[in-house]
């Protein structure tokens, strides 16, 4: 149904992030600058998919989490972090809000999008979720792009990683996106390389439904990032959804009292919109990559507060 009888309502709206994260100021090149525009040009690129009225909240989704992913700057496609062992195993969702469908991989090492390849399982597989070698098998078949998996390394992880096979790393960082369409239909995606130096074969909670993505149009749409262990445990975006659902809490609301209450100090954030339009971004790490835009001109992007 689309939206226009509340002209303080947006008709579309759309959030991104690009990683929760206990990083300071100095850490970032040229004040994060590059990071910003790189948050930018993708949040425009989703803004343009939504502007029409054609475009679907799944696809500006897909569009906005690709370039991401095609950005060195952070933690998903190119620019993943490196496991122990000197890869790259990279995690993947995206879900339809108005279907509950949705699809997932975890552990691929040569999908140059692996977000294209979470949305090829929901769409041309009976099946939630492909891991590993079945992942990249599927990959394989399905017509998306194949990259070796140094295509992924880049010298700032690389270095991240070598400091953090002598020390324990708390490195992390992922992107993700959540739109509401014309339509009234949410969608939610999330792509990352994981935690530096993970153990191979280890699965965060980004493509996990329920714990790092989630979307439902009674709800909202929620993509998460941060110390992956804790949000499975505590089915971060799952948890959102059911409070509003039967505990009658606002989005905001929710995701206040689960990341401040029952997540572990500085875990990590969310990224959400309800089906109204109101947009979320709550983290209680030191800063959080993010931007949102929607129908009544608001185009914003920040790091800290
Ligand atoms: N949540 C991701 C993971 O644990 C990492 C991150 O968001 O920074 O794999």
């Amino acid at each position: 149904m689309e939206n226009v009888g509340d002209p303080s309502r947006p008709n579309w709206a759309i959030v991104l992030h690009a990683g929760a994260g206990n990083f300071s100021r100095d850490q970032l090149q040229e004040s994060g600058e590059p990071h910003r525009a790189a948050l930018m040009m993708a949040l425009k690129r989703g803004r343009r998919i939504l502007q029409s009225e054609q475009g679907t909240s799944l696809t500006a989704v897909e569009i906005v989490v690709r370039a991401l992913e095609d950005c060195p700057w952070f933690n998903a496609g190119r620019g993943s972090v490196f496991t122990h062992e000197g890869l790259h195993e990279l995690d993947a969702s995206i879900m339809d809000g108005r279907t509950l469908a949705c699809g997932a991989v975890a552990n691929t090492r040569v999908a140059q999008h692996p977000i294209t390849l979470a949305r090829r399982v929901m769409e041309q597989t009976p099946h939630v979720m492909l891991a590993g070698a079945g992942a990249d098998a599927f990959a394989a078949g399905s017509r998306v792009r194949l990259v070796p998996n140094s295509y992924f390394s880049t010298p700032y992880r690389r270095r991240q990683w070598e400091d953090a096979l002598s020390s324990t790393s708390d490195k992390f960082g992922t992107v993700g996106c959540v739109a509401l369409d014309r339509h009234g239909n949410l969608a939610a995606g999330t792509s990352t390389g994981g935690l530096t130096n993970k153990r191979p074969g280890r699965v965060g909670d980004s493509p996990i439904i329920g714990a790092g993505t989630y979307a439902n149009n009674r709800t909202c749409g929620i993509s998460a990032s941060g110390i992956g262990e804790q949000f499975i445990r505590h089915a971060v975006a799952a948890q959102i959804s059911a409070m509003i659902e039967f505990g009658g809490r606002s989005l905001h609301q929710a995701a206040h009292l689960l990341l401040d209450k029952r997540l572990p100090q500085r875990a990590g954030g969310v990224i959400g919109i309800d089906p109204r339009g109101n947009i979320l971004c709550h983290y209680t790490t030191s800063g959080m990559y993010r931007g949102w835009a929607d129908s009544t001109g608001r185009l914003q992007t920040k790091i800290w507060d």
